[in-house]
């Protein structure tokens, strides 16, 4: 090898090597660069999304409805939301309304031997539903009065005008069971049963069709405390009381405290056709009797009740008094008026105060 060669393989060594760390330093700029361009862009710190705000559910429940003795009449001629229109505000501004509803509503049967029988053409439920009203008790001393039959049809007709029926059934199971609505964001059970029932051929055996009796409140509380299980809240509507009488007999008082110890949240009634007091029991409400609400023409008045729940909980009760002028129940406005129906409701009530504006407060 002679010296010419030896520096000609130096020469190429020394730019092979330099070739090499231009590769090199090539190879770190473009390597840097694309880490720049996967680094996520710098964002100033996100405040945490809070979770959705659990929305307030209102529920209202109104005494006795019958869609016969005369109100049928004015319902074929106005239609049956007619009947409510003097009430249609707070029908509107909730998401339940309850009532009881006391009366057949059948083209069949004939009617049972006793001194009132009503029935009503199946055709006035949809006014019913386009009212407001979308769930109904079936426990009453009326349902059954055209027969096993008639009653039936009852359910049928009111299912069919997609309004919610308890309280009756083709057998004791379903006159039983609770009725499970999503009311909001929340799972509501209504029960109704009835403590005023003409003989016993009405009551809802295993194999026979009829109405829920609680003149044995066992199979109810039962009732009750399965539902406590499965729903958010537990309502119960009774048909009890004596007529007339605008104090609750002792029955109404102690089976209202069973069912709240059972687990239901709210206990109301009606059957009496005027309106009972209001109680408080482990901090759960009791609403004796709504009284008639479309009922006759001798209603001189009646009320609403307006309940508000969030998570289970009640938050607020209101009663909103009502006039009532031929058949139809009337919000009060006038102030004189509703002050004396709101101090006549206090003092039939126990330990219960009602504010002007018709809030309820339990006196502690
Ligand atoms: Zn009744």
């Amino acid at each position: 090898m002679n010296r010419d060669t030896t520096s000609r393989m130096r020469k190429t060594l020394v730019y092979l090597a330099m070739a090499c760390l231009v590769l090199a330093a090539g190879f770190v700029v473009f390597q840097q660069q694309s880490l720049q361009q996967a680094a996520p862009p710098i964002q100033p710190p996100s405040k945490p999304v809070p979770p959705p705000k659990p929305q307030p559910i209102t529920l209202t429940f109104v005494g006795d409805i019958l869609l016969d003795e005369g109100v049928d009449v004015v319902a074929k001629q106005h239609g049956t939301a007619y009947l409510f229109s003097g009430v249609a505000k707070p029908f509107t501004m909730d998401n339940l309304t309850v009532g009881n509803l006391e009366c057949a509503v059948s083209t069949r049967g004939k009617a049972e031997d006793k001194t009132y029988t009503f029935r009503a053409d199946p055709a006035l439920l949809a006014g019913l539903k386009q009212a407001g009203i979308e769930a109904v008790t079936l426990a009453n001393n009326h349902a059954h009065d055209f027969g096993r039959q008639a009653m039936l049809d009852t359910l049928d007709h009111v299912r069919a005008a997609k309004i919610t029926a308890v309280g009756a059934g083709r057998n004791a199971d379903e006159a039983y069971r609770p009725a499970f609505m999503a009311v909001g964001k929340q799972r509501v059970a209504l029960l109704g049963a009835s403590h005023v029932l003409p003989n016993n051929s009405w009551v809802a055996r295993d194999n026979r069709p009829g109405i829920a009796s609680v003149y044995d409140s066992a199979r109810v509380l039962k009732e009750i405390r399965q539902a406590r299980t499965k729903a958010d809240l537990v309502v119960v509507y009774f048909h009890w009381g004596k007529e007339k009488m605008t104090r609750p007999v002792p029955h109404q008082r102690e089976l209202a405290k069973e069912c709240i110890d059972a687990g239901a949240d709210l206990v109301i009634g009606s059957h009496p056709h005027v309106l009972e007091g209001f109680e408080y029991y482990k901090g759960r409400l009791i609403v004796y009797s709504l009284g008639n609400f479309v009922f006759n023409k001798r209603t001189r008045s009646t009320m609403i009740v307006q309940t508000t729940f969030l998570d289970g909980k009640m938050q607020k009760a209101t009663v909103i008094p009502c006039t009532y002028a031929k058949y139809r129940p009337l919000v009060a406005t006038a102030p004189a008026t509703r002050k004396t129906l709101l101090a006549n409701l206090q003092n039939i009530s126990y330990g219960v105060t009602i504010g002007t504006d018709g809030v309820l407060k339990e006196k502690k």
